[in-house]
C-alpha cells in the first residue's frame, strides 16, 4: 500500500504581492510580461510597448482602459499584474503655490517629493531617492534622519507619477507642460543609489512615455566621486555639487564626506564629468550660513576654485528647521557674495526659498519613518504581501 502525502499546504510560500508594472524598465516590463506568461518572448516586444504608452504616456492606472489591446489579455493582465499608484499620506499646498507629497510606497517607507512652480522652463519636481540619508551633513534636516533605505526605480518614477497625477498632465503634452524639469535634490544622497536613480532616468525619459528630456534633469551630490564618472556615462543628466565651503578644515564640518573626498578630488572628478561644456555647465550649491561661509574673502576662494569650469553658482539662503543652531545669512551679505562670482563671470542667482512654510524647502525635508530595524521593515513588508 502506498501513502501518497499532499504537503502542497505546508510548503506553499506566502502568496506575494502583484507585481507593479508602472516602475518596470522597459527590459523589466518585457520580462515580467513573459514570466506572467501574458505572451511568449517573441511578441514581448510588440506589446511591452503598447502596455508602455498607456502607462508612461498616458498614465493609465487602469488595465481596463487599454483599448488597443484584447480583452482577454486585459483580463490576464489584471490577474497577475498591477499599476496602482502608492499611497498619498499628505498633501500640502504652500502660500507660493509649491506642492509638497508625501508618498508611502511600502510598509515604513515614507518619501517626500515637492512640486515648485516657475523653476527650471515652468516648474521642477524635487524628488527623493532615498529615505533618510547617511552623510549627516550638519544644516540639513534630512540629515538628522537615519538611512532606512535605498528607493527602487519605481518608487523614484512613482513621485513624478503622482505629481502628474495632481498637475492633471498626462497624456504626456509636447509643449507647455506644468512640470518640466526633475531635480534630485529631496531626501538622500543619489549617488549612493545610482542604479535606482539611472533606471529612473531612463524611464522617465523615454520618447514613448513621460519623455522629460535628460538636460532637464539634474543631480545634485554631496560629492561621491568615484561614482561621478558612471552617472554621467549611464545618465547624460546635468550635474549639482553641494560645495558650501572653499576649503577642507571647513567643508570637513559642513559635509562630513570631505573627509574621504576632499576638495582636490572633488574638483578633479567635476572637471572630468562626461559631456561638460559651456551648454552644459554644472551647477554649484552653496548655503549661505550666517557667519559660517559667507564672507567676500570666501567668495573671492570661490573664484579661484571654481576657475576655468563651465559651471553657475546656486546661492541658497540657509532654511531652518527645528533645532538647527545655523542662522540664514543676512540678505545684503548674499548679494555682496553674489557681486563677486558675477563679477568673475558666474551666473550667481539667489535661489529665492520656495515652501518654507510648509517645511518643504532644501534640506527641511524629513519624513517620520525612521529607521526601524531593517528586520521589522522586512517582516512589515512580507506581511503586507501575504495579505494582498
Ligand atoms: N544629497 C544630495 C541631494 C539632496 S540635498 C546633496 O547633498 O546634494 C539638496 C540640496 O539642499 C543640497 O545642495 C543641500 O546641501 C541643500 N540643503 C540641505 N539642507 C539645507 C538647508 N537647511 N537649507 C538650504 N539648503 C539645504
Ligand atoms: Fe544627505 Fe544631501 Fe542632506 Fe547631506 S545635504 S545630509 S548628502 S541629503
Amino acid at each position: 500500500m502506498s501513502i501518497t502525502l499532499d504537503l502542497t499546504r505546508s510548503t506553499a510560500s506566502p502568496k506575494s504581492a502583484p507585481v507593479n508594472l508602472a516602475g518596470l524598465t522597459r527590459t523589466g516590463l518585457r520580462d515580467a510580461l513573459v514570466a506572467g506568461g501574458i505572451c511568449d518572448a517573441g511578441k514581448a516586444r510588440m506589446r511591452a510597448t503598447q502596455i508602455w504608452r498607456w502607462i508612461h504616456h498616458h498614465g493609465l492606472t487602469d488595465f481596463d482602459q487599454m483599448s488597443n489591446i484584447d480583452k482577454a489579455t486585459r483580463a490576464a493582465l489584471s490577474d497577475t499584474f498591477t499599476l496602482a499608484r502608492p499611497e498619498i499620506v499628505e498633501r500640502q499646498v504652500s502660500k507660493d503655490g509649491t506642492r509638497k507629497y508625501l508618498i508611502r510606497t511600502a510598509p515604513g517607507i515614507e518619501v517626500e517629493a515637492v512640486y515648485i512652480p516657475d523653476v527650471g522652463r515652468a516648474g521642477a519636481l524635487c524628488v527623493s531617492s532615498q529615505v533618510g540619508c547617511t552623510l549627516n551633513c550638519t544644516f540639513c534636516h534630512t540629515g538628522t534622519q537615519k538611512l532606512v533605505r535605498n528607493l527602487t526605480a519605481a518608487e523614484i518614477v512613482a513621485q513624478v507619477q503622482v505629481c502628474r497625477d495632481d498637475l492633471e498632465e498626462w497624456p504626456s503634452p509636447s509643449e507647455d507642460r506644468r512640470l518640466s524639469n526633475i531635480v534630485f535634490m529631496g531626501m538622500g544622497e543619489p549617488l549612493y543609489n545610482l542604479d535606482g536613480v539611472a533606471d529612473a532616468i531612463d524611464i522617465i525619459s523615454d520618447p514613448e512615455g513621460i519623455a522629460l528630456s535628460r538636460r532637464r534633469m539634474t543631480v545634485s551630490t554631496s560629492g561621491v566621486v568615484p561614482q561621478l564618472d558612471a552617472l554621467g556615462t549611464r545618465t547624460q543628466a546635468m550635474l549639482a555639487i553641494s560645495l558650501h565651503a572653499t576649503n577642507d578644515a571647513l567643508r570637513d564640518v559642513l559635509v562630513p564626506l570631505n573627509k574621504k573626498y576632499n576638495l582636490e578630488a572633488l574638483m578633479a572628478g567635476i572637471r572630468a564629468y562626461p559631456g561638460l561644456s559651456n551648454a552644459r555647465r554644472v551647477t554649484f550649491e552653496y548655503v549661505m550660513l550666517k557667519g559660517v561661509n559667507d564672507s567676500p574673502a570666501e567668495a573671492r576662494e570661490l573664484v579661484k576654485l571654481i576657475d576655468g569650469i563651465p559651471a553657475k553658482v546656486n546661492l541658497i539662503p540657509f532654511n531652518p528647521w527645528p533645532g538647527t543652531d545655523y542662522e540664514c545669512s543676512d540678505w545684503k551679505t548674499i548679494e555682496v557674495f553674489a557681486a563677486i562670482l558675477n563679477k568673475a563671470g558666474f551666473a550667481s542667482p539667489i535661489r529665492t526659498p520656495r515652501g518654507r512654510d510648509i517645511l518643504a524647502a532644501c534640506g527641511q525635508l524629513k519624513s517620520e519613518s525612521e529607521k526601524l530595524r531593517a528586520s521589522a521593515v522586512r517582516k512589515a513588508e512580507q506581511a503586507a504581501a501575504e495579505a494582498a
